[in-house]
C-alpha cells in the first residue's frame, strides 16, 4: 500500500480552517470594497500600511505586489545597480538573489551555520568585496540571525542591511521585530507565509521616509507623489490591492496567536524526535522564532520521506539546492559552500501551520519515529 498516492492523512499545509475563521471579517470588508470601488490603493490599503508598520515596530510600510518586488524594489531604491554586490546565504528561496539580478547587481552567496542554517557575522565577513552595496539577511524557516553581529558588519563597511523577513512575520532578535533593524524589512504574504493573502501581495517597512517614498514611486509607475501624470523615474507596476489588504487586515489580529501555535506545535515535534537519530534547526536563545517551517536533517531523505508517505504525513523540500548550485546562477558562484551544500540535501521540512490538531502533531512524531527505525 502506498499512502503517498491518495491525500495524505496530515496534508503538509491546510489553510481552510484559517479562512473559516477569518471568514466573517473578510465579507464585512469585501462588502466596502465593493461600495467604494476602490479596488487598488485607498483607505484599506493606507490603514493596513499603517498596522503593519505600527507591528513590526518602525514607521512606514509600502504595500506591494509581491515579496519578490519587496526584495528587488528595495536595492532600487538603495540604490544599488549594475557595478555593484550584494551578499546573501545561499541557504534560502531563490527570490532572494534573484531580486538581486533584477536590480542589475551580482549576488555574492555566503555559507551559513551549522545549527541554524542561516548567516553568521563570519559568513558575511568572508562574502564581502569592496564591489560589496547591500547585505541581505534572510529570516529562513521563521528564525532571524545574529542581527547585531551581522549589523556591526555592514556598518564597518559602511553598507545598508536589507532584510528578507518573507518567512518571519514577527519574530524577533533580542525583542527587535523582524523588519526594524535593518534599512528595509521585505516581506511577502503569499498564501502560505505566516501573515498570507488570497494571493500574491508584499510589503517594505522602514524608518527611513525618503526610502518609503521612493517605493511608493518605483510600485506606481515612477509617480512623482500625489501625481498622476508626472513620472519622476522608470518604476513599474507593483500595488497592493484592497482586496488583498482586507485579508491581510483581518487576519493580522490573530498573527501573533497563530505564531504561538507554531511554536508549541515546534516545542512538541523537539520533545518528540529527542534521542531519534535526526538533525533539527536549533532556535538561538536571543531568537523568538514563528517557525514557518519545521525542518529536520536526514542523512538518506528520499527513504525519509517515502517512508512518511507511506505512513500518510507528507513532507516537503525547503530548498533541494543551494542557490550557488542553481544552474540559471552558477555564473554567480565563487567556490564551494560546504555547509549549505551539505544542508541542501538533507532537509526535510514537516507539517508546520497553525491549525494543525493535537491528533496529527501526534501522528507526525510516530511516524519520524518509525521513519527512523526504517533506516
Ligand atoms: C516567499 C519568499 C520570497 C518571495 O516572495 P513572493 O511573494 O513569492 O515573491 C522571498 N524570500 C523568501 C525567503 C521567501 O520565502
Amino acid at each position: 500500500m502506498n499512502a503517498g498516492s491518495v491525500r495524505p492523512a496530515v496534508p503538509f499545509l491546510d489553510l481552510a480552517p484559517m479562512t473559516r475563521e477569518v471568514m466573517p471579517e473578510i465579507v464585512r470588508r469585501w462588502d466596502d470594497i465593493v461600495a467604494s470601488s476602490a479596488f487598488i490603493g485607498g483607505q484599506l490599503v493606507e490603514q493596513f500600511e499603517d498596522d503593519w508598520a505600527d507591528y513590526c515596530g518602525t514607521r512606514y510600510a509600502v504595500g506591494l505586489a509581491n515579496g519578490t518586488d519587496a526584495l528587488h524594489l528595495s536595492l532600487r531604491a538603495l540604490g544599488v545597480g549594475p557595478g555593484d554586490e550584494v551578499v546573501l546565504p545561499a541557504n534560502t528561496f531563490v527570490a532572494t538573489a534573484e531580486a538581486v539580478v533584477l536590480a542589475g547587481a551580482v549576488p555574492r552567496f555566503a555559507d551559513v551555520a551549522e545549527d541554524t542554517l542561516l548567516l553568521t557575522p563570519s559568513t558575511v565577513e568572508d562574502a564581502i568585496t569592496p564591489r560589496t552595496r547591500a547585505v541581505i539577511a534572510v529570516h529562513l524557516y521563521g528564525q532571524m540571525p545574529d542581527m547585531d553581529g551581522i549589523l556591526q558588519v555592514t556598518r564597518r563597511v559602511g553598507v545598508p542591511l536589507v532584510e528578507d523577513a518573507a518567512q518571519a512575520h514577527g519574530a524577533s532578535w533580542r525583542g527587535i521585530r523582524a523588519g526594524a533593524y535593518g534599512a528595509v524589512g521585505c516581506f511577502s504574504f503569499y498564501p502560505g507565509k505566516n501573515l498570507g493573502a488570497f494571493g500574491d501581495a508584499g510589503a517594505v517597512v522602514t524608518r527611513d521616509a525618503g526610502l518609503a517614498a521612493a517605493l511608493r514611486s518605483l510600485r506606481d509607475h515612477g509617480r512623482a507623489a500625489g501625481e498622476h501624470v508626472r513620472h519622476e523615474r522608470i518604476g513599474t507596476n507593483s500595488r497592493l490591492d484592497a482586496v488583498q489588504a482586507a485579508v491581510l487586515a483581518a487576519k493580522l489580529p490573530h498573527l501573533d496567536d497563530w505564531n504561538t501555535a507554531r511554536r508549541r506545535i515546534a516545542t512538541r515535534y523537539a520533545e518528540g524526535f529527542a534521542g531519534l537519530p535526526l538533525r533539527t534547526v536549533v532556535e538561538k536563545p536571543d531568537a523568538y522564532g514563528v517557525h514557518h517551517l519545521a525542518v529536520v536533517r536526514v542523512p538518506q531523505r528520499d527513504r525519509f520521506r517515502a517512508a512518511l508517505a507511506d505512513l500518510g504525513v507528507a513532507t516537503g523540500v525547503h530548498y533541494p539546492t543551494a542557490c550557488h548550485r542553481i544552474p540559471a546562477y552558477r555564473e554567480f558562484s565563487t567556490g564551494p559552500l560546504p555547509v549549505a551544500e551539505r544542508a541542501a540535501a538533507e532537509v526535510v521540512s514537516l507539517p508546520m501551520y497553525p491549525h494543525l490538531t493535537d491528533d496529527h502533531v501526534l501522528r507526525v512524531v510516530k511516524a519520524v519515529g518509525e521513519a527512523c527505525d526504517e533506516r
